[in-house]
């Protein structure tokens, strides 16, 4: 039988010992010196040489060269305490894992006051001596303290905080240390070479990673790769298939995909990784490796002459070409990605799963830590692909367009630029006719409102017809009108709502300057910034979906809305607007909100001009419910001068009216910027009218009408509040269905009865109170 490797390669003297020279030099000095004290605390990993410096230390006492570093050998001592010797009398190693209890250390206490039988010192070795009770160390305290002059105490432990303390400050500690790999593999290629085995050179990173930087564990690996051998000695593959780390090939193909970037490629490697029956997490953890390897190498890139890495020179240079490749900024961020999945994958169901999401996190462009930056990258980059295309598309159009001077972007203007252009003395000329003309299209919609009202028995085309021919009539003199006295800057109103010809384009710079970012350009990317406010604050966005970008003026962003309570709830939050705009294109406007084919802007944004326009709006409720009620018209035509607003207490009474109205006729629920002008729209039947019996039913003389919670009694006789013992919930109602099923005109009738009992006796009683 064979002896292990370990135990074969066991060193005799402190010179043997490798990787622990922080101890051993000390040790060896103190033995040549004399300079000994009675108790020592070897303390450390396991398979580190706790125990063999232990064992060389007591060869080293009893040696009869006396106490001395290089035990001779000769002596009977030494031979007696080499490893295969028979052992001494006066060397007592105790495994205090099993003998920790106190009545143990009782026993050792009286045993110890015997002098050595042979040797010059009684030497006990405690092993694994943290598994002493208390009360065993209590037991061996004095002994420890002042020992017998010939007696030795030597205590070896992985874990050095459990001794005693009062224990450990009566001896010299001595803490060991796991082996680095540039220590451990020139040893097993020279032990390899003692053995007469072939082993390839891959092979040993992988033995020393396996081991851990213990040298008994790396020992053991290697022996039994070495034992698993064939004539051909241990190959790279069956070290791989063995030990079960991931093959270097897969961790390469990983790395050359994150470093291409190409997602097909990685996916492909850990399709693979789990067809060789790999264990995910140990490639998260070997590509953990790699990837801290490859950080390595990129600051240090002499990292495989220095130690710092460890491999054969080929896959050095491979890791020296991935290390280029993949940059110094997504190398960390894949290592810490991967390390984060590590301590995800703890304790999961699905670590493939998992290993692919890693994979997804890394393809990503990094965007923690330079977020900002890459957001200002991008909207750099959009404003110019914004701007380019119109550009473009401007090339293209072959109209020649009288070409107005370029609005030079000035530093913000004043919010009431639209209030400049006109002095108040000809605005308060010209408001009665704006007012006048605003008026027109409202009542037109009253007339509308109210033949809609009536259109129970006509039919729908007649209906829409007289809608036409109506807001037809009001259009027409709303243009027979004179036109009013503007002032010459005045601007025309907005003609278009989408793509408006006449909108000035800004002259175009010189070619090595940004391209200035025009209406169009505002509008084409409009529904990324609608997306964007929507995903900050539901209510902005559902404001700014009313509003038509109808202009851009210098730095102000001139948007129209349908009513002027949209504009007024749109121009006081006009900052996450804003925002947006700034994210999508990269510049700040000034917003200014207009009411559809008025000049003027919102009530709340001229609020700096004093005893002019409408107040703010304060019953919001009215206003909100009366913009819901308003027609949704399209855009007017081009051509034609709007109609002036009504006056403010016309248009509170029609709103009432409205208001009235609506609660026979639902509006259409399509609210949207563009909606189809209402004339489009179907009306709406009134569900309180009698509905056609179907062939082949009866109809009953009922005073109810079903809805859909069950049946209930008709809307007036319900008495307001209270229980109604005619109505039930869905369910009841249900069931009764089915009886009805049996047979029951009378069982309704009896219904009937009650509710009319009921109400009689309702009525009783209030006329008695
Ligand atoms: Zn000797």
């Amino acid at each position: 039988m064979a002896l292990a490797l370990y135990r074969k390669y066991r060193p005799r003297t402190f010179a043997e010992v490798i990787g622990q020279e922080h101890v051993t030099e000390p040790l060896s000095q103190a033995l040549r010196s004399g300079r000994l004290h009675h108790a020592y605390l070897f303390s450390g990993p396991r398979g580190c040489g706790k125990t063999s410096s232990a064992r060389i230390l007591a060869r080293s006492l009893n040696c009869a060269q006396g106490p001395t570093p290089e035990p001779c050998g000769q002596c009977d001592s030494c031979k007696s305490l080499a490893a295969d010797g028979a052992g001494s009398i006066d060397v007592i190693e105790i495994d205090a894992a099993s003998h920790g209890g106190v009545d143990d250390a009782r026993e050792l206490r009286e045993r110890a006051f015997f002098a050595p039988a042979t040797s010059r010192y009684k030497i006990y070795v405690i092993d694994e001596a943290h598994m002493v009770s208390s009360a065993g160390f209590n037991a061996l305290l004095k002994l420890v303290e002042e020992p017998p002059d010939y007696v030795k105490f030597i205590f070896a432990t992985t874990e050095p905080e459990k001794v005693l303390g009062t224990i450990k400050s009566r001896t010299h500690h001595y803490p060991f240390r796991l082996m680095p790999p540039g220590v451990l593999r020139p040893y097993l290629e020279q032990l390899c070479a003692a053995e007469g085995v072939k082993v390839e050179s891959a092979v040993f990173p992988l033995v020393v990673r396996a081991g851990g930087g213990s040298a008994r564990d790396t020992l053991s690996v290697l022996d039994q790769l070495i034992a698993g051998a064939g004539a051909e000695g241990v190959t790279y593959a069956r070290a791989v298939a063995l030990l079960g780390v991931t093959d270097v090939a897969l961790i390469d193909e990983m790395c050359d995909a994150l470093a291409a970037g190409d997602g097909a490629a990685a996916y492909s490697t850990i399709n693979r990784v789990a067809e060789a029956g790999h264990d995910p997490r140990r490639f998260a953890s070997d590509l953990l490796e790699r990837l801290r390897d490859l950080i390595v190498l990129q600051q240090v890139p002499d990292a495989a002459t220095k130690g710092l890495i460890d491999g054969p020179s080929d896959q050095v240079e491979r890791m020296v070409a991935q290390s280029a490749r993949l940059g110094p900024a997504t190398l960390s961020r894949c290592a810490d990605i991967v390390h984060n999945g590590l301590v995800e994958m703890r304790g999961t169901t699905a670590p493939r799963l998992l290993l692919e999401l890693i994979t997804a996190r890394m393809l990503l462009p990094g965007a923690e830590a330079t977020e900002d930056l890459l957001q200002r990258l991008e909207r750099v980059e959009r404003r110019f692909a914004i701007a380019g295309s119109a550009v473009q598309e401007e090339d293209a159009r072959p109209a020649a367009r009288p070409q107005p001077t370029a609005p030079t972007p000035t530093p913000r203007h004043k919010p009431d630029t639209a209030a400049q252009h006109k002095p108040d003395a000809t605005a308060a000329q010209h408001k009665p006719e704006t007012q006048a003309a605003q008026h027109s299209p409202e009542t037109a919609a009253a007339t509308q409102h109210r033949s809609e009202t009536q259109a129970g028995q006509h039919g729908s085309e007649t209906q829409a017809g007289q809608q036409t021919q109506v807001v037809q009539h009001r259009a027409e003199t709303a243009a027979a009108q004179p036109p009013a006295p503007r002032e010459p800057e005045v601007k025309p109103p907005p003609q278009a709502v989408m793509d408006d010809p006449a909108t000035p384009e800004p002259e175009r710079p010189g070619s090595s300057l940004p391209p200035q970012l025009d209406v169009t350009g505002v509008r084409r990317a409009w529904d990324e910034i609608l997306n964007m406010v929507n995903s900050r604050k539901k209510r902005i966005a559902a404001l700014a979906r009313n509003a038509t970008v109808r202009d851009l003026e210098g730095d102000a962003l001139v948007l129209t809305f349908q009513s002027a309570a949209l504009a007024g709830m749109m121009s006081k939050e006009t900052s996450v607007l804003s925002d947006a705009i700034y994210e999508v294109l990269g510049a700040r406007f000034e917003l200014r909100c207009e009411v559809a084919g008025d000049q003027r802007p919102a009530p709340a944004a001229q609020a700096a001009r004093p005893a002019a326009g409408p107040p703010p709006p304060r019953r919001r409720r009215r206003h909100r419910k009366q913009s819901r009620c308003r027609p949704k018209t399209g855009p007017s035509p081009p051509g034609r001068v709007a109609p002036p607003r009504a006056s403010r207490h016309r248009r509170r009474k029609t709103a009432t009216r409205r208001r009235r109205h609506r609660r026979h006729v639902p509006s259409p629920t399509d609210s949207r910027r563009l909606a189809p002008p209402r004339l489009d729209v179907a009306p709406v039947p009134n569900l309180l009218l009698p509905r056609p019996t179907p062939p082949g039913r009866v109809s009953l003389p009922s005073t109810r009408t079903t809805t859909a919670r069950g049946r209930m009694p008709p809307r007036r006789a319900r008495p307001r509040g209270g229980r109604v013992r005619g109505f039930r919930p869905r369910r009841r109602a249900d069931r009764r269905r089915g009886r009805r099923a049996h047979g029951a005109a009378e069982q309704r009738a009896a219904g009937n009865a009650v509710v009319a009992a009921d109400l009689r006796r309702r009525k009783d009683r209030r006329g008695l109170g």
